[in-house]
């Protein structure tokens, strides 16, 4: 409305969707309050705008060059449904409710990681099989880790699931630093074991990137690695499961366990989650649902 009002095509810069202040770009996908629940939702956007962006070009700023957990993709998907959504609005077509917004970001991030993979030439790591459960009564639980060395700390992810896609609980846990990246990645599986038989499933899939992990794990013989010992307590907890399988995914299927992971570099403290998962990691589960 201000770019339209300064060539002189109308009267009054107010924004339609709140009536309440001059509508530039900056304003329709970033400051009216109508839309603020959609970044709400996203805790870390706020925490990366410290200080008010002046323009859309210094929001975007802000995120394009920061290239963990899809936050630059989300952050351009979310904006461009906004601004679509507005259109619509203006323009009396259908719009999409605000409070669907972060799913349909989700769904088009899917297909956005999925296309990329099939660029022909390109060596990314292939989206995995979409999953499917062995039966109705299974569940899936991801696990990863993340290392932070400068902290002598690494990070635990789990997010457990049911057979279609929602999740049951989720985890995040800060330990001291192991050995090696192999040892970790066996101490996050150990955690997802537990945290499987605590809440009381008996049937799971158990997933990780780990490829050495998943190996080790699916090898009949014994450890010689450090990480064997890991192992071991690894197949003794699992003997309580009536039926268990460990199955290698790729990092970008096993995202949000890796966001899990990683948000124990801020909380030190052991977080649990039941029923629900963290605000910030939300967007990142529809990457997830197969
Ligand atoms: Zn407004």
């Amino acid at each position: 409305m201000v770019n339209l009002h300064k060539r002189q095509i109308v009267q009054n810069v107010s924004c339609n969707l709140c009536n309440d202040h001059p509508e530039d770009v900056l304003h329709a996908v970033w400051f009216c309050k109508e839309i603020s629940s959609v970044w709400d939702s996203l805790d870390w956007f706020h925490q990366l705008v410290t200080a008010p962006p002046v323009c859309f070009r210094d929001l975007l700023a802000r995120f394009l060059h920061y290239r963990e957990e899809y936050r630059a993709e989300i952050f351009v998907i979310v904006a461009w449904l906004l601004w679509n959504r507005r259109n619509a609005l203006h323009f009396g077509r259908p719009a999409l409710p605000v409070a669907t917004i972060c799913g349909k970001a989700g769904s088009y991030l899917q297909g956005f990681l999925q296309a990329q993979s099939k660029v022909p030439g390109q060596s990314q790591t292939p989206i995995a099989q979409q999953w499917r459960p062995p039966d109705s009564h299974c569940f899936k639980v991801n696990f990863d880790a993340a290392v932070f060395r400068a902290l002598h700390r690494a990070g635990i992810g789990v997010i457990v699931c049911d057979w279609n896609g929602a999740v049951l609980g989720a985890l995040s846990s800060s330990i001291p630093l192991a050995q090696s990246v192999a040892d970790v990645e066996a101490l996050a599986c150990l955690k997802a074991v537990s945290f499987a038989q605590e809440i009381g499933l008996t049937r799971v899939v158990f997933e990780g990137d780990s490829a050495i992990i998943i190996g080790a794990l699916n090898q009949a013989t014994g450890e010689v690695a450090n990480y064997g010992n890991i192992i071991e307590d690894i197949r003794q907890q699992v003997g309580v499961f009536q039926f268990v399988v460990f199955s290698h995914t790729s990092r970008v299927c096993n995202s949000v366990a890796d966001a899990l992971a990683k948000k124990a570099k801020v909380v030190m403290v052991e977080q649990l989650w039941l029923g629900d998962i963290p605000s910030d990691i939300a967007p990142l589960v529809y990457l997830d649902i197969h």
